[in-house]
């Protein structure tokens, strides 16, 4: 049959396990049933410490303008970085989420069904403002230094990032719809500020958020409210009861990682940065020097965000092939990763996915 669509997807491995996992996600798409009619066109390109090392730059102007022009997606896995600061380095990631406009940064955060208490949420942070702006100034007084920061907070910002996550909430009912087992009864996002404190800042992204909630489109979604204290605490004490979580970028940073933690290892945990027709997978985790070619990474994250990535795209039939598959593995438990308690290694986790594919 021939291929309804051909999706070019660059790969951006980095460094450490980022090139062991990397090539996971390549095989995954791959391996995909031809049935879905979709063809992949891989495009391996640099970033990270080596390249700097190499090059002199982190990010090559060629990796972003690739991305720009040729590609539809991209696959990063993760980058070191030096401990202490070095001339000219600064993070890749971080400046092509600027240079793409990625201003949402989507990291869903779910474990089995099987699970004791399962889970199934996703948290949408905002890229590109509040105290990230690091508009950051130090006044020498009397008293000594004092330190200020600008958050800043726009209505355009804080629209866009409650409307895509009224757009994912829509979505993952309809793949609900569609026979996905799941916990939750109808879509709901969760709007999360602190504007008893930071009335204009906090209050603007509140009111603006809940704005762009009462679109008609969004009719079927509820939608309510937390302060950032109270989520956290309500986040661990009854995760199961959230499904997509809205936050300015300095609350979402921390609230995600603190979901992270609520499914055992970071090497379960995608994520995506997404901006207008365009979308980066990359998994949660960092370059793991500690187990870097030892072939035990778990490759799960990878492959999640390869999935991530493909539900921007509109490619929500193929996503949920790979999530069946990564959730059989899961839930056989057979074959797991270290990191899971398990023994196999990264090749044989691979193996078993791709054969339940
Ligand atoms: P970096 O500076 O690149 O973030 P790091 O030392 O902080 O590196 P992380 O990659 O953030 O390391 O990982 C934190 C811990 O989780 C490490 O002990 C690492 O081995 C483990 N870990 C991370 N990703 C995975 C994975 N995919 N499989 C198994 N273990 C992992
Ligand atoms: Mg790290």
């Amino acid at each position: 049959m021939a291929a309804r669509r051909t999706l070019k997807i660059g790969l951006i491995p980095g460094d450490g396990i980022g090139k062991e996992v990397i090539p996971a996600g390549r095989r995954i798409l791959e391996a995909l049933p031809a049935s879905l009619g979709l063809k992949f066109d891989f495009i391996d390109l640099k970033a990270g410490w080596e390249t700097f090392q190499q090059q002199g730059v982190a990010l090559p102007d060629e990796t972003v303008s690739v991305l720009k022009s040729d590609c539809h997606g991209a696959l990063f896995g993760a980058v070191s970085s030096p401990t202490t600061a070095v001339k000219g380095y600064s993070s890749p990631i971080v400046a092509l989420r600027k240079k793409l406009d990625l201003y949402a940064n989507v990291r869903p955060v779910k474990t089995v069904l099987t699970a004791p208490k399962p889970i199934d949420m996703v948290i949408v942070r905002e890229n590109t403002e509040d105290l990230y702006v690091k508009e950051e100034r130090t006044i020498q007084t009397p008293d000594g230094p004092v330190a200020e920061a600008i958050k800043r907070i726009s209505y355009r910002a804080s629209h866009r990032i409650a409307t895509i996550a009224g757009e994912i909430a829509l979505r993952r009912q309809k793949i609900r719809a569609a026979g996905a087992p799941s916990i939750h009864s109808g879509p709901l996002v969760t709007i999360t500020h602190k504007s008893n404190v930071l009335s204009q800042t906090d209050g603007l992204f509140r009111s603006t958020a809940r704005d762009a909630l009462k679109d008609p489109r969004f009719a079927s979604v509820a939608v309510e409210e937390q302060i950032v204290d109270s989520m956290v605490y309500k986040l661990f004490r009854q995760p199961e009861a959230y499904d997509v979580i809205v936050a300015p970028n300095l609350y979402g940073d921390i609230l995600s990682d603190g979901a992270a933690a609520l499914v055992g290892s970071l090497g379960l945990v995608p994520s995506a940065n997404v901006g207008e027709g365009f979308a980066i997978g990359e998994p949660c985790h960092g370059s793991a020097p500690d187990i870097q070619g030892q072939g035990i990474a778990n490759p799960i994250a990878t492959l999640r965000s390869a999935a991530l990535m493909l539900e921007f795209l509109n490619e929500e039939a193929a996503a949920a092939k790979i999530y069946a598959a990564v959730d059989a593995n899961l839930e056989e438990g057979k074959l797991l990763s270290p990191d899971l308690g398990g023994t196999a290694k990264t090749e044989e986790v691979v193996q078993d996915i791709l054969r339940r594919l």
